[in-house]
């Protein structure tokens, strides 16, 4: 423990609602142990830059767990991922005495972090991002407030929905993963949802929708996930030239981010950036904090990312040779949970439309 004098934290990548109760949670921890700690200003960029802020003071932190977005700020920065950014980054660690680092962003600032580690610098990642598309955790920073945020857009176009009798087709962020589809669509009571996980049976949606009109139903919502890129306006369209209802397309974009962070994604911040923490000083790096089944753990950052990339099909001949028994095991088990637990919400939607 004596080892860390001083650490940094940074935002990287999408900004996600939590973010900024994950950085008050790292600095009040660090400051808690004795330890200094920097904002690393806008990711990436601030250590490529050497552009950060010794906080001394806890009140330095006040006041910013209610706020959405990040106050330390976030960048894209594809410089730090050159030769010379790494350098350049490295620098700037040993000449400010940074002894770790907590990186809090989703697959592509993990990857970074895994660079910073390799070259001596212990760093753990926090994941903070509103698509939950970080398959080695049940959860992910940010997630619950984009869903909330949905929901409030969805409820508010129920009403002309309704009144108009028409439909409403909502395409929803979430990148190539369809969490923020699946749990919105049966929270806002949608007819059908359409995400790149599963088939979409569009036949039969139409047909659903046609008799359910013959019913009384006034209005309808269907859910999309940007993971099917252009398919909400598609399907706008045919829903419309298929069932004749007005059907119009709506897209609630970055204000998806932009939430009040809801208790659910200031508590997990909270927890996780305090973890993360106390797992760097007890000498863990290269990790990426998880919460599953409600308890919090660490998984290596390379597992992690290969995970994501099994859940996705994408992993290489080469790396599924490669993989160890147990780690076979683990991914093969990981990705069956989450697919399981994305199906599960998937029917859940049909069988209470
Ligand atoms: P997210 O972390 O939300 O997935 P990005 O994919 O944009 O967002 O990654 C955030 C930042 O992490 C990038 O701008 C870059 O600085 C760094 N990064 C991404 N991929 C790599 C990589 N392969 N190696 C090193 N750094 C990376």
């Amino acid at each position: 423990m004596a080892k860390f004098r001083r650490i940094g934290v940074l935002t990287s990548g999408g900004d996600a609602p939590g973010m900024n109760a994950a950085v008050r949670a790292v600095v009040r921890t660090g400051l808690a142990h004795g330890i200094e700690v920097y904002a690393i200003m806008e990711g990436y960029k601030g250590l490529v830059e050497n552009n950060m802020r010794l906080i001394k003071n806890p009140s330095e932190v006040s006041n910013i767990i209610g706020q959405s977005g990040t106050a330390i700020y976030t960048e894209r920065c594809p410089e730090f991922a050159t030769e010379e950014g790494m350098a350049a980054a490295i620098k700037t660690c040993r000449e400010n005495q940074i002894d770790g680092i907590i990186a809090i962003g989703g697959d592509g600032t993990f990857r970074g972090a895994t660079d910073i580690a390799s070259r001596g610098i212990p760093t753990i990642g926090v994941p903070g991002t509103i698509d939950n598309d970080i398959a080695a955790t049940d959860y992910t920073i940010g997630l619950d407030t984009a869903c909330n945020t949905v929901v409030t857009f969805v409820d508010s176009l129920r009403a002309t929905c309704e009144s108009h009798a028409r439909c409403n087709v909502v395409e929803v962020m979430g990148r190539h993963a369809g969490h923020i589809a699946l749990r919105t669509a049966v929270a806002t009571g949608a007819v059908a949802v359409a995400v790149a996980e599963f088939d979409f049976d569009e036949d039969e949606v139409i047909k659903n929708i046609i008799e359910k009109r013959k019913a009384g139903k006034r209005g309808f919502v269907v859910i999309v996930s940007e993971g099917i890129p252009g398919y909400a306006e598609k399907l706008t369209k045919i829903i419309e030239q298929k069932t004749g209802i007005v059907t119009r397309f709506c897209c609630p974009a970055h204000v998806q981010r932009g939430g009040i962070p809801t208790l659910e994604d200031r508590l997990t911040a909270s927890e996780m950036g305090e973890y993360a923490v106390k797992q760097l000083l007890d000498g863990k790096s290269d990790v990426v904090i998880c919460k599953n089944g409600g308890k919090l753990c660490t998984v290596d950052i390379s597992r992690a990312l290969k995970v994501d990339r099994m859940l996705k099909g994408k992993l290489t001949a080469e790396e599924e040779a490669a993989l160890t028994p147990e780690e076979r095991e683990y991914m093969t088990a990981r990705c069956a949970e989450v697919r399981a637990n994305m199906k599960a919400l998937y029917d859940l939607v049909y069988e209470i439309r």
